[in-house]
Order: C-alpha cells, then structure tokens, then sequence
C-alpha cells in the first residue's frame, strides 16, 4: 500500500500535467504515500522556482481587492519571501515549535495568508475560526485546543483579553492591524523586520497540520485534526480532476475564513495548479457586491455555498451573464435542484456540486465536464472509497439508503482527519468496522452517484416512509412564496412522526390568508414530488435557526417540536 515516495524535483514523467504556460505543475498518483510532504516547500517554493526560471506566465499567485478600491498583489516569490519571514515570527519572536497549536482567528485580509503558510513552514498546527465567534466561544476554542498562540484583529482583541486569564496555555496574541494594542505582538511590523530566510520543516505526511473546529450544527464543535494528507490531497491526480485548475485561471472562492473550505479552495486547490486566487475582503455576503466583482474582475471559477448563489439569485438581477466566469462549485449544505436550474437558466452556468466534512475535506463532487444528475452530489474522489454502509459497516447495494462510509481499512486514504483532538471516545465512535461513518444518509446508484438524503437525524421516519428534508425543501422552494424553509419531524398522536415545514415568506406574501396559504403549498408539494412527503404541519416564521456557518439547525427545532408533546 505504501508506495516508494517519487521524489519531487522532477516528478515523474507520466504524472506531470502540462499547464498552460507550459510550466508543470509536481502531482501524485492517488495511492502514492511519500513519507514526507510540505505544501509551502513541494508546491508554493516550486512556483516560486519557476518563477525565478522565467517558466511561469506573469500571473500573480494572490489577489487581493477590497471596497474601497484597495488592491494586493503577490506573485509566489513573494508568498514565499512573506511566508518564510512568518515562520521566523512563530519560531523566533514567539518561541513555537513544530505541533504546537495556533488559533487563527482573521477575516479575509492578506495576513491569513502568511500565518497559515508560515505555519506550515515551521510545523506550527493551526487552528481556523470564524470571526463571528464571540468571547465565549473564543474561550471554548482556546481552551479545548490549549492554544499556545492566537493571531486576530482589533476587533476580537478585547474578547481575546476577557478571557485570557483562563487560558493558561496562551502564552503569545498577535494582532493584525495598523494600530498597537497593549499586550500584544504587531503582526505587521513584525513580518517587516523578521528575516527572509527560513529552511522549512521536512514534515511527515502523517504530521499534524491544522485543526478544524466543525460548525456545531448538531452539538458542540468537535476538533477534527489533520495531517499534511490533507495538503497532498490536493496534488493527487484525481482531485485535480474536480476543477482542472489551469495557471492562467482566477479561483475566487468565497468561503469564510474559518473552514475548511477556506483551505481547500483558498489555498490547497488554486496553488497546487498554479493558479491565481482571487480573493475580495467581503465583510459580509453582499450580492450585489458579488455580482459586481463577477463584472468587474476575471474571474473564471468561484466556489461558495449554496446559500450564496441563492442570495444573489434572489435579488433578482437583470444580467448575470458574467464575462469570464466559466466554471462554479458549491458545497457545504444541500443544493436545491431548483437553485442549479434557476442559476443555469440566468447565467448560462451550472453549479457543480461537492460534499465534505471538517473531517473529510471534499470526500465526492460533480467533477468538471462529468455528466450531471440533478440532485447528486457526483462521485467519489480517489483516493476516497466511498460506500453507502448500514450501521455495522455492511455495504448496502445500488439505490439503498443507508450511511456514508469512506473505507480506513486496510489503510485510511490521504486527506481524511487524523482524528478528533483528545477525544478517542468519538473517534471510535465514527469508525464502523471498516469505515469511517460520516453520519449522513444517502443513496448511491449503480454508476456510483451519490444522493444526500439528510443528517442520520434529520431524516423523517413518517409512517414507514423515509423522507429526507431535502427533498420537501426543495418541492418548497419552487412554490413562489417561499424565501427558505426546514423541513423537521414532527410527533403526532397518531401516525408517531408527521413531516413538519418551518417556512419563511417571501415579503409579497405576507400578507396573504394563511390558512389558504399553508393548503396551496401543501398542493403544490403533493404535485411536484410524491405526495406522502407533504408537509401536514405548516408554520411560518420571521426566520431559520441556524449556525455561524449559516446553515440551519434542524435539530434545534426538531427538538422544540417533540419537546412540547
Ligand atoms: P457538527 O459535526 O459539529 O454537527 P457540521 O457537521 O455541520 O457540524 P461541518 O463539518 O462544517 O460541520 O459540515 C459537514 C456537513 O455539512 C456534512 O456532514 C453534511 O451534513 C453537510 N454537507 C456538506 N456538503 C453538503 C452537500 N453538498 N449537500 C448536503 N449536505 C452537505
Ligand atoms: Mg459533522
């Protein structure tokens, strides 16, 4: 199973991809395991090398822009230079050494750059979070993880403070801005005097890298640990298949800094192509600003959440045919149908969708130029074995609902978390006998496309029928009054369980009869898609639960609902 590790400079032949420019760019074979892996030496230095050798278009690495016309831009030499002198900050200004652990927390400004690649120069484990987290949760973080370090703006250094005397491990904070902030390290000024030469760790694949904290959609976040497997993954030969990245591409992927989405498409993907990441300082999800950038900038593939398609979709438009877009992905909650067919129909593009987990990364996707079902997440990506499993392990055949399982055994594939940090009681947990048990149900047909039904708890046991949420969700979603639902199980005297709409108007129809309304919409749903999913409790409201993430939190109030019984 363990392959010989190739060697890196060169590659070999039969695995290098020919780049536009001419350049290539280093690859994997899907099982190859070298025994050692750095993203920032094998990958981001190599661009650099070809930079130097004049083998490499002109195109930078990174660009950054925000609104107020402000403008980064870096070439790979310059991440390099940038980030070697990160890495002397961690190790040098703030005494870390490789696997200690480094909260993370910054909005999309250039900084997270430099700290994220600085870290995997010096084998410092980082630790993303949202900028959304207040200081309660800021406390959980640092001390479930024993950070000894935290990088954050003005904004969060007050929370950071009022919590710090619980957290005895924290030892250096470092502040990203352009004032000073008493008992704290200037970033900036730092990056500037620190010295460009640093010689990077020679890490083990199996090393820890980062720490993701999961949204906490259905309890407290868990500490989802991974090794440089993770950043390998994105060189494989059978990822770079997903978005078939070129060097001349412009990715803008608009996923909060504080998942590992962000990494994934902000960081592993562009660059393991050699591509430019485009990167907006977007303080918050303003369509109108996204379909502006669209316009303005050439950018030809973005990756973002459903929810952000949607948002812009809703706004009503009058031309979303943006010039250089070619290419869009989604992932990180359901797509509606309904939402690719209206996307399709105003821009000309369809959206391509991925599936992953903290723990996973993107596990299976719609991969670019592979026919598309509507409704399927696509197929499993190498070296990923994914099966549809029961819940003691046993693989279900074609079109049989069951769990999603990606296979550990004999080996755990590259790129799947290490484990959950100090918590083998939940790492045993989601292992089920020779897989590792996502939680989600699905179904896989018979040329292996995958169906997401819902969360294992999400599903609605009505009856003896399953229903997955998703599915009422999107019949909703075609009905012109509904701006978003959550379709939730609901107990009931006598059928046990009933499927139960929690569903926000649109403004046009508040005003409505509600009564009549909750009729109509129960038509509607018995017309589109079989009628025993229909929704037989209606209730609107003002809006969804739902975690920082913005996805929604069924749970919640599936809990309410059988809580009142
Ligand atoms: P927690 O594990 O703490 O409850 P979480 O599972 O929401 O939180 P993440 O790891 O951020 O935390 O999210 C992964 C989950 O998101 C998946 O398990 C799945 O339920 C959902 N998800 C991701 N991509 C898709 C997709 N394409 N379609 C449907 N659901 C998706
Ligand atoms: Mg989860």
């Amino acid at each position: 199973i363990h392959k010989a590790f190739h060697g890196l400079y060169p590659a070999p032949q039969q695995l290098r991809c020919q780049a536009l420019s001419g350049v290539e760019a280093p690859r994997w074979n899907d099982h190859d395991r070298p025994e050692e892996f750095n993203f920032a030496s094998h990958i981001l230095d190599y661009w650099t090398q070809m930079e130097k050798e004049g083998k490499k278009g002109p195109e930078p690495a990174f660009w950054w822009v925000n609104s107020q016309g402000d403008e980064v831009k870096w070439s790979f030499s310059d991440l390099t230079d940038l980030t070697r002198r990160a890495a002397n900050v961690f190790t040098q200004t703030c005494g870390l050494q490789q696997g200690d652990n480094l909260a993370l927390i910054l909005p999309r400004v250039p900084e997270w750059w430099l700290v994220t690649i600085g870290c995997l120069r010096t084998g410092v484990v980082f630790i993303p979070g949202t900028s959304q987290l207040k200081a309660k949760d800021i406390l959980y973080r640092l001390q479930m993880s024993g950070a000894k370090a935290i990088v954050t703006t003005d904004t969060l250094a007050p929370e950071v403070d009022s919590v710090a005397s619980e957290c005895p491990a924290l030892k250096a904070k470092l502040l990203v801005s352009d004032h000073s902030h008493e008992g704290w390290l200037d970033f900036r000024s730092l990056i500037k005097s620190a010295s460009p030469d640093h010689t990077c760790i020679k890490s083990k694949t199996e090393d820890p890298m980062v720490i993701f904290f999961t949204s906490g959609t259905t309890g407290y976040p868990k500490m989802a640990k991974h090794s440089h497997g993770l950043a390998l993954r994105s060189c494989l030969l059978s990822c770079r298949k997903l978005l078939q990245l070129k060097t001349s591409d412009v990715l803008w992927c608009l996923s909060d800094p504080g998942w590992i989405l962000a990494i994934v498409g902000c960081l592993l993907e562009p660059w393991a192509s050699g591509c430019t990441l485009f990167v907006h300082r977007l303080t918050q999800f303003d369509p109108k600003v996204i379909v502006q950038v669209l316009f303005k900038y050439p950018i030809t593939q973005t990756i973002a959440a459903p929810g952000v398609y949607r948002m812009i979709l809703q706004q009503k438009f009058t031309n979303l045919r943006f010039p250089t877009l070619e290419h869009c992905s989604t992932g990180g909650e359901a797509l509606l149908p309904e939402e690719l067919e209206q996307w399709r129909k105003h821009t000309g593009l369809l959206l391509h969708e991925v599936y992953g987990q903290s723990e996973t990364g993107i596990t299976c996707g719609v991969l670019r130029g592979m026919k598309l079902k509507l409704g399927s997440m696509g197929k499993t990506i190498s070296p990923f074995d994914i099966q549809i499993i029961d819940d003691k392990g046993h693989i279900l055949p074609p079109n049989t609902e069951g769990y999603i399982g990606i296979r550990i055994k004999p080996s755990r594939p590259t790129g799947l978390f290490m484990y959950y940090e100090n918590n083998p009681e939940k790492t045993a947990e989601v292992e089920c006998g020779d897989f590792y048990n996502t939680g989600d149900r699905a179904t896989m047909d018979e040329e292996g496309y995958i169906w997401f039904l819902g969360r294992g708890d999400d599903v609605i046991n009505a009856s003896g029928y399953r229903i997955g949420p998703v599915e009422v969700e999107n019949a909703l979603a075609e009905h012109p009054a509904v701006a978003e639902s959550a379709v939730v199980s609901s107990p009931d005297s006598t059928r046990g369980e009933v499927v139960k709409a929690f569903i926000v108007l649109n403004s046009q129809f508040l005003s409505h009869d509600k009564e009549q309304l909750i009729k109509e919409l129960q038509q509607h749903v018995k017309s589109v898609t079989a009628p025993y999913k229909y929704p037989r409790k209606v209730e609107f409201v003002t809006e969804l639960p739902k975690t920082i993430t913005g996805k929604i939190k069924r749970k919640e109030l599936r809990k309410k609902e059988f809580g009142q019984m």
